[in-house]
């Protein structure tokens, strides 16, 4: 992602705390609170400038929805969407993935949405990817049993590595598709990236991983 140098983003984020939530870290195991309701909660890693979760978050107000994504930069993109729309089923936080058991307790997220993750190709990199092992064990810690990856992406050597990272982690997959756009999947929302890559001919790939039933 291009990052355009937006230095107001962080005082723009700060005035609406109500909307990108400071210290996450104080809702860990009380997310359905600060929603007052107890609705599933389905988070999305790397939200970019929000159109997915934004969308998602109007087409099922009976889900709870949290974007998370690094950079103010472009969390202020995703913000202006929320304040449009004002939904009380979305919250958005300016935090790195890497720090979600801090934010989440076991168990209380129920599906993880990763779109057009960073594809980070260099074999030196690898760790970086949002489904390296260790991101599959950080999401296992935070999802329920049976919890949901929902991946897509147009770029094949990453879905190619992301099939075997899930695979190799135990995760069953589910609804395949090495072409998002012409199969029989409904209800698509498309990502900012997604519209951008499929305009330009690209493939859209996409697939769901489950986590196993813990053993008795
Ligand atoms: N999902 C959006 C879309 O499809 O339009 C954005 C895709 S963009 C290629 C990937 C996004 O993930 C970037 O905005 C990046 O800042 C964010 N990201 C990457 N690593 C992250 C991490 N560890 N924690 C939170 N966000 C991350």
């Amino acid at each position: 992602m291009r990052l355009r140098n937006k230095p107001w983003a962080k005082d723009k984020i700060a005035a609406y705390p109500q909307y990108v939530i400071p210290n996450p870290e104080q809702y860990k195991g009380r997310w359905n609170e600060l929603f007052g309701n107890d609705h599933p909660i389905h988070i999305e890693i790397g939200t970019g400038k929000g159109r997915f979760i934004t969308e998602m978050a109007k087409a099922h107000p009976d889900v709870n929805y949290i974007g998370i994504e690094l950079y103010k930069s472009v969390i202020v993109s995703a913000l202006d969407k929320l304040i449009e729309n004002d939904l009380p089923n979305l919250r958005l936080l300016n935090v790195n993935a890497k720090d979600l058991m801090n934010i989440f307790a076991k168990g209380e997220v129920e599906r993880i949405y990763l779109n057009f993750s960073d594809p980070w190709p260099k074999k030196r990199h690898e760790k970086r990817r949002l489904t390296y092992k260790t991101f599959l064990e950080l999401y296992e810690n935070i999802l329920v049993d049976e919890g949901e990856i929902h991946f897509k992406t147009d770029n094949q050597g990453l879905f190619e590595y992301s099939l075997v990272s899930f695979s190799q982690y135990g995760l069953v997959l589910q609804n395949v598709s090495l072409d998002l756009h012409n199969s029989d999947f409904e209800g698509n929302i498309m990502t900012e990236y997604e519209q951008k890559f499929a305009e330009k001919g690209n493939r859209i790939y996409r697939c769901e991983a489950k986590y196993r039933k813990p053993m008795q």
